[in-house]
């Protein structure tokens, strides 16, 4: 198969009811099932999209994992290595079980810090011992990494790469290279509906064109 000049990445979260307090402003990237659906159901088929899940929610095998085998899809999952049993997280099994599935892991760190404003200490935790814990999960070692809350600077991109990692996923949006080392991504919002996905997916067509195919793609794809 031949690798597409530019991919798209669709980042998810959390999904359903969230079962844990939620940070401030996190209700904001968390999805309903349906728009799950509707939205992996827009991209099967697509070389030039990938799929990445971030938190290390436990909806990412509750509900994302059966979804995406359903359809024949792979996501990568960012996991944070501190965060497994807690409430509402994954648990170890859960890691087990996508690891299992052929999903590939990702570092998101430790306990979801802000990686401009760390400690030397918790440099070593971030970015040092998060991707051991989860290469005793893979059996290979974890080099790719997805960077919280989408913040940094050239700090942090200099520590990522001191710290070996071969590819960090920003929430920049947009497109990218497909081998580029820093990898723009597009959040999935609460409000994601079939015409941002169409914007993302495709760039965004002309108004009397884009708002005569929306209503029928709106009814194809998105249901309700
Ligand atoms: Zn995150």
């Amino acid at each position: 198969m031949t690798t597409p000049p530019s991919i798209v990445t669709l980042n998810l979260h959390g999904i359903g009811a969230p079962v844990r307090e939620l940070e401030p402003g996190e209700d904001e990237v968390w999805i309903t099932v349906r728009q799950l659906e509707d939205v992996l159901d827009a991209v099967a088929g697509r070389p030039d999209v990938r799929l990445t899940f971030d938190d290390a929610n436990a909806s990412d095998v509750e509900i994302g994992l059966p979804h995406l085998l359903k359809r024949g899809l792979t996501a990568q999952f960012f996991l944070c290595a501190g965060l497994l049993g807690r409430p509402g997280r994954l648990t170890r099994d859960g890691v087990r079980e996508l690891v299992g599935s052929g999903m590939p892991l990702g570092t998101h760190g430790w306990t979801h810090r802000d990686w401009r404003r760390l400690t030397q200490p918790e440099v070593i935790e971030e970015l040092v011992r998060a991707p051991q814990v989860l290469s005793e999960f893979t059996g290979q070692p974890v080099t790719e990494a997805s960077i919280p809350f989408g913040s940094y600077d050239r700090h942090v991109l200099r520590r990522l790469r001191e710290a070996g990692v071969t590819r960090a996923y920003t929430s920049d949006g947009g497109r990218a290279a497909p081998r580029s080392w820093l990898q723009a991504r597009n959040s999935l919002k609460r409000t994601v509906d079939a015409a941002w996905l169409d914007q993302v997916l495709d760039g965004a067509p002309a108004l009397p064109r884009r708002a005569r195919n929306l209503a029928a793609r709106t009814v194809k794809r998105f249901r309700g």
